[in-house]
């Protein structure tokens, strides 16, 4: 009686075939596997300083970052807190980190000392690792942090402030002196948090054997589904605190021998500079760096012939913006990976990047990554859905995260009996296996009975000339529930009109995703991951409603 059995669940794969993954490997183990072969060859390319370290020359100073710590106190189990951007103190502690069977958590140094007391509390932090321009923060007596140099150890990577310790002497510590650790594939290597974009910040513990079986998944076997060779130069302009960066960018190019060019923060010139200086072959962005790639005319000033490859994620990014890309940066190959901190954090991949690589659509996030699987099922049944059909993104296989921290309770119910992660994105797979992502479950707008996805209507406004940037929320309505309203940042000079705006969108869109009020803005806020706040979107709107 097929009416009361729910379907049977109908699984995606990977177009690519299955490897083995080495997931009893520690994970900086793995990172370091070819270093014989690499030796010299450049692994951190520190923009900017200028200086270059070779493999093995990052190997030892992790190594000694490991000793130097280990001497401070930190032991199999404990957690360091980075707090830095982007520089190779943040590698050489990570990596350090993993060798002694520590966790790293790391944080936005832009953060408030609230937030940041938040993390450190929640992952129970005993070293920070940091810039001195920093460290009032963490002394905010009234946030709560322990006195530091009792009870709270702090390591400046500049000159140390009055009861911090230089990270050069830490450096200045024995290779060999590393204890001898014993580290399980399920010990948590890394404690990253979520980006904060629909509530606070989650704690997430990801095992050397989830990272391992990410990145393997990534870079390795006969046809890597992310081909990166040991010629490439990476850009890592994205924040390593953020998980994106830090798997993706920084662990897969360590896996794969190629280089990571560095840079601590992200401004359009200096970033062109430093991709054509450094020959940069591979690009991670963002969908705003996108926006600013595809829009901003400086960007013709500065040689970029060398990128072959540029990567986006973190957000959805139009096939609209992907085009105005593509036809500034023709020879690179331009596409797509999804992914979500909880799920180590790589869910599909675009097979363009392949070695053996095949074509995809404009628009689509890849397929699903080897040795996992993938459903879509209905959010109201949970019940399994085909091709073509919408609906929540789930993940399985040996990469996503052991769990959120300290809260049973959330990973239960992020995580079901069966092993599956449960994304809270609306997608589907298409006939080609593609992966595409429509919008997040929390971010559709619902007018009457219809759903309205934020990201299809920002592309679109975004592939307006006289638009330099868009977001769109819902506003409350009485007769339809609610309905989309947008953010409009105007190009320089143009007065485009509200009217004008809504007529835009009216005529490509069926009727219930028109947009009904434009309001003008400087800018849209977004977080460091290049994430949209539309929570501080819908506060404005609130806030305009009560005036
Ligand atoms: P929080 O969970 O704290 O609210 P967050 O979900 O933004 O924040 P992350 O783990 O950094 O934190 O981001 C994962 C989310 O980013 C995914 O669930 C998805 O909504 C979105 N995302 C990532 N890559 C893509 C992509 N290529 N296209 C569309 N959305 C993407
Ligand atoms: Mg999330």
């Amino acid at each position: 009686p097929p009416e009361t059995q729910p379907p049977e669940t109908i699984v995606f794969r990977s177009k690519l075939p299955d490897i083995p993954i080495p997931h009893h490997l520690p994970l900086h183990t793995y990172c370091f596997e070819k270093l014989p072969e690499l030796s010299e060859a450049p692994c951190i390319i520190d923009a900017a300083t200028g200086k270059i370290y070779s493999f093995s020359e990052t190997h030892l100073l992790c190594r000694r970052t490991a000793a130097g710590l280990s001497k401070l106190g930190i032991e199999k189990g404990d957690v360091i807190m980075v707090l830095l951007q982007n520089s190779p103190e943040f590698i050489f502690t990570f990596m350090g980190g993993s060798m002694l069977g520590a966790m790293t958590t790391a944080a936005n140094p832009f953060c408030t000392p609230a937030e940041i007391y938040k993390q450190f509390k929640t992952s129970g932090a005993k070293v920070v690792i940091t810039q001195s321009m920093y460290v009032d923060k963490l002394r905010a007596v009234n946030e709560g942090f322990p006195e530091i140099g009792d009870g709270l150890i702090v390591v400046t990577t500049d000159a140390p402030p009055a009861d911090c310790i230089s990270f050069s002497q830490v450096l200045d510590s024995d290779e060999t002196a590393i204890p001898d650790v014993t580290i399980d594939p399920e010990d948590p290597v890394a404690l990253p948090f979520s980006s904060g974009t629909t509530g606070l910040p989650k704690g997430v513990m990801l095992t050397h054997k989830s990272l391992v079986s990410s990145i393997a998944q990534q870079v390795d076997g006969e046809n890597p589904n992310l081909y990166l060779k040991d010629d490439d130069v990476v850009l890592c302009v994205l924040p390593l605190f953020h998980i994106f960066a830090l798997n993706s960018v920084l662990l897969c190019s360590l896996r794969a021998g190629a280089a990571t060019m560095l840079m601590p923060k992200f401004e359009i010139a200096t970033m062109l500079e430093g991709i054509q200086r450094h020959r940069v072959s591979v690009a991670a962005v963002v969908p705003p760096l996108v926006l600013a790639l595809a829009k901003n005319p400086v960007v013709e000033k500065y040689d970029l012939t060398t990128v072959r490859i540029i990567l986006s994620g973190a957000a959805p990014l139009g096939k609209e913006l992907e085009e105005a890309l593509r036809s500034r940066v023709p020879q690179a190959i331009l596409g797509q990976g999804y992914g979500m901190t909880e799920a180590g954090p790589v869910l599909s991949m675009c097979p363009a990047f392949a070695k053996q690589p095949t074509a995809v659509k404009s628009g689509s996030c890849g397929t699903v990554v080897r040795n996992a699987e993938l459903k879509v099922v209905d959010p109201e049944t949970g019940f399994s859905l085909g091709r073509n059909q919408s609906g929540e993104i789930c993940i399985r296989g040996p990469q996503i995260m052991k769990g959120y921290l300290n809260d049973v309770d959330a990973t239960s119910k992020t995580i079901d009996v069966e092993g599956w992660l449960h994304t809270g994105d609306i997608g589907y797979v298409d006939d080609d296996d593609e992966v595409f992502i429509v919008d997040r479950v929390k971010e559709l707008i619902k007018f009457k009975g219809f759903q309205v996805p934020p990201a299809e209507l920002e592309s679109l406004l975004i592939s307006h000339p006289s638009i330099v940037d868009a977001a769109v929320v819902p506003q409350k309505d009485d007769a339809a529930g609610e309905v989309p309203v947008a953010f409009v940042v105007r190009a320089k000079d143009s007065d485009v009109s509200e009217e004008a705006i809504k007529e835009f969108i009216a005529k490509q869109v069926v009727f219930y995703k028109r947009v009904h009020k434009v309001y003008f803005i400087h800018a849209i806020p977004k977080s460091a991951a290049g994430k949209i706040l539309r929570k501080e979107l819908r506060a404005k709107l609130v806030a305009a409603s009560q005036t």
